[in-house]
């Protein structure tokens, strides 16, 4: 039998990013865990300075999970686009900006694209657990698509106007959330984890 991963109803989400607390505890909900954000306990976050999306997902975990003393989960993800070599990439919210403004990134990619027909990209995420034993997992998850401009609709976060997943027309800012949890990096990568746990 596979032994299962142990998960207590409340965990830390290693996460300042309103918007990914919010669709982490909806993709959470039905397995009876709560997550609260690490900004209750401390606003220093750790120097992402991993070479890849997991890499960088078990820092921010083992950090908060530091912070907190609970079993904290971190999502590290980011939009790769192909004619850009793979960029953001995991510079994804750093592309952004201090002020994280994400028009400035979507512009910033949109002119990098000028001229070139190759629009295909997709989202990766990845998911890491620190729990009380200082055990770490990690699970993936991506989605491919293509990029779209001018940006379309006003649901979601991020890049999600200007990114229309493979066999859809609608971008991630024009879809229902329960549609994109559905189908979306972060809920292929959490589809994995719920298959793997057990709540306690
Ligand atoms: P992180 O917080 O360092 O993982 O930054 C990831 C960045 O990638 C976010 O700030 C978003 O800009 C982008 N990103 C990740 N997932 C999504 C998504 O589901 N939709 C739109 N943008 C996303």
């Amino acid at each position: 039998m596979i032994n299962r991963i142990e998960l207590p109803k409340e965990v830390i989400i290693a996460s300042h990013n309103p918007g990914k607390v919010k669709e982490i505890n909806i993709l959470l909900n039905d397995i009876g865990i709560k997550a609260f954000p690490i900004s209750l306990f401390s606003d220093i976050e750790p120097i992402e300075n991993g070479s890849s999306f997991s890499e960088n997902a078990l820092i921010k975990a083992r950090n908060a999970r530091q912070l907190s003393n609970k079993t904290s989960l971190a999502d590290d993800s980011g939009l790769c686009v192909d004619a850009l070599d793979g960029a953001p990439g995991i510079y994804s919210a750093r592309w952004a900006g201090a002020e994280k403004d994400f028009d400035l990134a979507m512009s910033l990619i949109e002119e990098k694209l000028q001229g070139i027909d190759n629009k295909k990209a997709c989202f990766i995420c990845a998911l890491a657990i620190v729990n009380e034993k200082n055990e770490e997992y990690v699970f993936e998850g991506k989605i491919n698509g293509a990029l779209t401009f001018p940006k379309k609709g006003k649901r979601g976060f991020g890049y999600d106007p200007i990114f229309i997943p493979e066999n859809h027309t609608i971008t991630f800012g024009e879809m229902a959330p329960n549609k994109k949890d559905l189908i979306s990096h972060r809920g292929v990568a959490f589809k994995k984890l719920k298959e793997s746990i057990i709540v306690n």
